[in-house]
């Protein structure tokens, strides 16, 4: 089982084996194991092996997955599966992540998809969802992020939904230097909070991680950590560098 704050290092299409040995090396020397939070690593498909070798000896550190196909196996030529997920030892898998929104086209209807196979193999799918500037400048956050969730738990029963996690991740902050304010944050994240409580009850719902996500640095993060209702950090850029990952993970 996790421990709350959850702190997320999303590699996307950065760190290959060779990398990810050397980084490991440095943030292991400076990242003595710590009881009160969970740290997981999102590598690419093909340096998860590498990256679990690299922790056997520590648990409170985990490995996830970036994506997995909306099918569970078939004629799906360079694509990977939840079941391959599994079976290499991932525990977390990302689901509508920004970039496979708008870049790789992922709908609703995939994340739905992707959200039921995930928990049917009994691996925690870690959900995003977030506004473009467009959508926050027209005052639909919370519809967008609303519907988002929706999508996302429409497939599962309620013991799913409560073993999920989900990062709010605005479009607009991330990869861009421009962070949600701790209060933003905490804003989406209650509605967020509500929006889970509704389908499973607010005892469930409190205990489901919301992690935020996009411009997350070493300077900021400790702030955003400290936020009403935000149980975690999902962090792209500042997480490649061994120093700055090792800081963050103790804010
Ligand atoms: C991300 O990719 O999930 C992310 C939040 O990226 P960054 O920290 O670089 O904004």
């Amino acid at each position: 089982m996790y421990l709350k704050p959850v702190i997320a290092a999303n590699w996307k299409l950065n760190h290959g084996p060779t990398d990810a040995r050397a980084f490991l090396q440095r943030f292991l020397a400076q990242s003595p194991k710590q009881n009160d939070r969970t740290v997981i690593f999102f590598p690419s498909a093909l340096t998860v092996t590498t990256v679990m070798d690299g922790l056997k000896d520590r648990p409170d550190l985990w490995v996830g997955v970036q994506n997995v196909h909306s099918e569970a196996q078939g004629a799906f030529t360079g694509e990977n599966s939840v079941l391959m997920a599994r079976d290499i030892g991932a525990r977390v898998v990302l689901v509508g992540h920004s970039e496979r929104r708008h870049v790789f086209g992922e709908t609703d209807a995939m994340t739905t998809r992707k959200m039921a196979l995930i928990s049917q193999a009994r691996l925690i799918p870690m959900l995003c969802v977030g506004e473009t500037l467009e959508e926050r400048e027209g005052g639909h956050t919370a519809a967008v992020v609303e519907r988002q969730l929706t999508a996302g738990l429409a497939e599962l029963d309620d013991a799913q939904v409560a073993a999920i996690m989900l990062a709010y991740e605005p479009v607009w902050a991330i990869g861009t230097g421009r962070t949600a304010t701790p209060e933003d944050a905490s804003e989406i994240h209650g509605v967020l909070r509500q929006a889970l409580a509704s389908r499973v009850g607010d005892k469930v719902a409190a205990g489901i991680p919301i992690l935020y996500g996009g411009s997350v640095n070493r300077g900021n993060a400790a702030q955003l950590l400290a936020a009403p209702d935000v149980d975690g950090l999902l962090v792209g850029g500042a997480s490649l560098d061994a120093d700055s990952w090792a800081s963050i993970v103790r804010a």
